[in-house]
């Protein structure tokens, strides 16, 4: 039976982990092992649609102190500089699988020649806006957005949430772990102190001290798909520049660069390949494109998961159990779905866990890991953008896995969605198929079905675009929407995120 859990890890994997669990079993002994000398990741994020939900509906994390706390801006997709199209933003919202009164299918197969402004996100995105405007004045605020912030701030905040519900902190360095036939047995601080617990979670960031370290579970790589292994991150302090809705994932020589947006800094970073440029020439080029980039840091990684992320007494959440590039900014969502998935479980089992339970919440990790390899992989096997030799070896090597018969379909058949229960499971899948598709569009892969569109459907698609773009030119901006929400008339609605 488990009662007391050691969590160790202060970064936000372990913080989440750890009210994650407390909301479901408030019974649970849990204390938070973390060492101020070794810090946390500290790089800027972005998140997916899933984290407000979490925070504030699973969480019950109130959105107004939140914001006061965390201090996050809005994200409503990402705006790729990425393949033949200038550009083309992917939404989290229903664009391309969506339809228009007059048109025999979905808005995909029209959006070949122009996939802008097919909906209000999208077009909101292309206004540079976050929100419409209500007929009473008031910002549109829908659940399908994400958030940016600064990892020491969402920590920090988390920290202070974690305290209110009880969670303990202990600060001090795990210096050994001892080994036994339950898994761990023990953690040493440099204090010298020993800590035991019923269940371990391993949220000790890219060191993984407990699954990969003291029971050594093997890492399955991700180097036949993603190819990167670096991240040069930097920033600098806002010169009047307009805070965005949305990340931008800008095509490097050996890469990518995103652009978070935070209320007062710019947070830039490039991704890429040391198999295909130094360091130095990486540095040269991301400060060729960022003149006003101040100091930088290097980040190293190594893209893949852990063969099984629960084994034996040890749960590994966050960076720990497995990483990948932050080109959908998906850490965060495997960080919730899994903890989620982990107090469920125990919650079933009365904290009593059997071996079949473990396989089971493995496999749906794995799952979720592997969808996003398959669903990064298309990024980068289709990015026709440059012709560097970086480029030219992802078009040429990018394993697509389970994204590849996705893609043959599509190339047949357009951005059909006849069957689209039997390409992805509509219930667990991550992006779905409209986030496929919009990449598959955004990019401008071929596919069989593409046609011009006939006279009155020109027409209808027209009045759609300007439509939006009308509404969307009325809309907020972050910065009014930012004044608002902080304001003293602002009220959340409290059912809004149950
Ligand atoms: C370049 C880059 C960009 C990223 N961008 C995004 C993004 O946009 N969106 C997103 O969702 N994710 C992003 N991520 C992933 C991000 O790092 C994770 O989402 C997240 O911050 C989880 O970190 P963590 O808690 O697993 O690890 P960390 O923040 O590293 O925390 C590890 C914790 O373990 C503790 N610890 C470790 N070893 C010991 C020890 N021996 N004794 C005591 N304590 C110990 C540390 O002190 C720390 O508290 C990015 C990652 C990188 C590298």
């Amino acid at each position: 039976m488990i009662q007391n859990i050691v969590i160790l890890g202060g970064g936000s994997a372990g913080l989440l982990a750890a009210l994650t669990l407390k909301a479901r079993l408030p019974r649970l002994g849990i204390r938070v092992v973390y060492s101020k000398e070794i810090g946390i990741i500290g790089v800027g994020e972005g998140s997916t649609g899933d984290l407000p939900n979490h925070l504030h509906g699973y969480l019950g994390i109130d959105p107004a102190d939140f914001h006061q706390r965390a201090r996050p801006t809005w994200k409503l997709g990402v705006h790729f500089e990425w393949g033949s199209r200038p550009s083309f933003d992917y939404t989290f919202t229903k664009t391309f699988i969506g339809t228009t009164p007059g048109l025999a299918q979905h808005l995909g197969f029209h959006a070949w020649e122009n996939c802008d402004s097919l909906d209000a996100n999208s077009a909101l995105m292309h206004e540079k806006k976050a929100f419409l405007r209500l007929p009473n004045g008031a910002p549109l605020i829908r659940r399908n957005i994400a958030y940016h912030f600064e990892n020491a701030h969402f920590v920090a905040a988390l920290e202070h949430y974690a305290t209110i519900l009880g969670i303990r902190f202990t600060e001090g360095k795990v210096r050994h772990v001892e080994r036994g036939p339950e898994g761990v047995s023990s953690l040493e601080l440099d204090s010298g102190e020993k800590l035991t617990a019923d269940l371990f979670i391993d949220s000790s960031g890219f060191r993984s001290e407990l699954l990969g370290g003291a029971l050594e579970e093997p890492f399955k790589s991700f180097d036949d798909s993603l190819f990167c292994d670096r991240a040069i991150a930097g920033g600098w302090e806002r010169t009047g520049e307009p805070v965005l809705p949305y990340t931008i994932a800008e095509t490097m020589k050996a890469g990518w660069a995103w652009q978070i947006e935070h209320e007062q800094h710019i947070n830039r970073g490039y991704v890429f390949s040391s198999a295909f440029l130094s360091d130095t020439d990486a540095e040269a080029e991301f400060r060729n494109k960022n003149r006003k980039v101040k100091q930088t840091r290097i980040v190293n990684f190594r893209t893949g998961r852990y063969r099984r992320t629960w084994v034996k007494n040890v749960v590994a959440l966050g960076n720990s159990a497995g990483f990948v590039e932050p080109l959908e900014a998906t850490a965060l969502f495997v960080i919730c779905n899994s903890a989620r998935a982990l107090a469920i479980a125990l919650a079933d089992c009365e904290c009593d866990p059997q071996p079949t339970l473990r396989d089971v919440y493995n496999c749906t990790v794995t799952k979720m890991w592997e969808e996003i390899r398959d669903f990064l992989a298309v990024h980068y096997r289709f990015n026709s953008r440059l012709d560097t030799p970086f480029w030219k070896f992802c078009r040429e090597k990018t394993a697509l896995h389970g994204a590849e018969r996705i893609v043959n379909f599509y190339q047949e058949n357009g951005p059909s969605t006849a069957f689209a229960g039997e390409l992805l499971t509509p219930e667990t899948s991550i992006f779905q198929l409209e986030g496929f598709y919009a990449l598959l569009l955004g990019q401008r892969v071929p596919h069989k079905r593409v046609r011009a569109s006939n006279d009155e459907e020109s027409r209808i698609l027209t009045a759609l675009r300007s439509t939006n773009t009308n509404e969307a030119k009325r809309g907020f901006s972050v910065e009014e929407s930012l004044v608002l929400v902080r304001g003293p008339h602002w009220k959340w609605n409290p059912d809004f995120y149950k």
